[in-house]
């Protein structure tokens, strides 16, 4: 799974739509203190479904959205769109017809955010599933923040194995088991519930 193309509109400082290209190989981004470097980054964590606002540097949710210059007005929504080459079929098998992936996340003041993924309305679990399968995402230690290499020299062993877990693509199998024991619990909590209707029954 290779990332193409980056797309942000509305996303903190890129008030106007912008788009990058992410061609293969090193990707560096250079430019003057406070011209936005971090933000991209941000924008890529976004998309992929970061849900902690304190990792995009805000207090809220909603402070990703453009809050207004002196010469520019605040904004009400942001998007970001994430292009993915998927030819090599890496993806879950409901997106894996495609060639190319387009994920979208967008959020609108007071109505949160959405995704989608190839025009398909889909859950923020579908995407972070999609990326962690493939050894990426919000948390992902290919994107190093600043002051993340000496964060993890001093993490203990568990945060550590977190890091190797996630790079290694285990992290999406450990969500679906959270997810499976979710359900599994539920399932035994109905059949008591099922049970106790039998035998009052009876
Ligand atoms: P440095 O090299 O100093 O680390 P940088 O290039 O990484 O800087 P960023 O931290 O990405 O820069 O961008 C900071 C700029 O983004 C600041 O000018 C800040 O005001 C602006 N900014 C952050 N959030 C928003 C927002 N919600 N609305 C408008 N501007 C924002």
């Amino acid at each position: 799974m290779k990332f193409t193309q980056l797309r942000l509109a509305g996303f903190k400082s890129f008030v106007d739509a912008a788009e990058l290209r992410i061609d293969p190989g090193l990707t560096g981004i250079i430019g003057p203190n406070g011209c936005g470097k971090s933000n991209l980054l941000e924008a890529l964590r976004w998309v992929m479904g970061a849900t902690s606002a304190k990792s995009l540097r805000g207090g809220g949710m909603e402070d990703v959205i453009f809050a207004g210059t002196d010469s520019r007005p605040a904004r009400d929504r942001a998007d970001v769109t994430l292009t993915v080459d998927n030819s090599a079929r890496t993806a879950p098998a409901r997106f894996n017809d495609a060639d190319i992936l387009q994920v979208v996340r967008r959020i609108t003041r007071g109505k949160g955010s959405d995704y989608s993924i190839n025009g398909e309305e889909v859950r923020a679990k579908d995407v972070q599933l999609l990326f962690a399968d493939a050894g990426t995402g919000a948390n992902s230690p290919a994107l190093v923040r600043q002051g993340q290499i000496s964060e993890l020299i001093s993490a203990k062993p568990e945060n550590r194995r977190r890091v190797l877990e996630e790079a290694a693509g285990v992290a999406g199998l450990r969500a679906r088991r959270r997810e499976a024991q979710l359900r599994l619990t539920a399932a035994e909590a109905n059949l008591a519930r099922l049970q106790e209707i039998v035998d009052d029954l009876a």
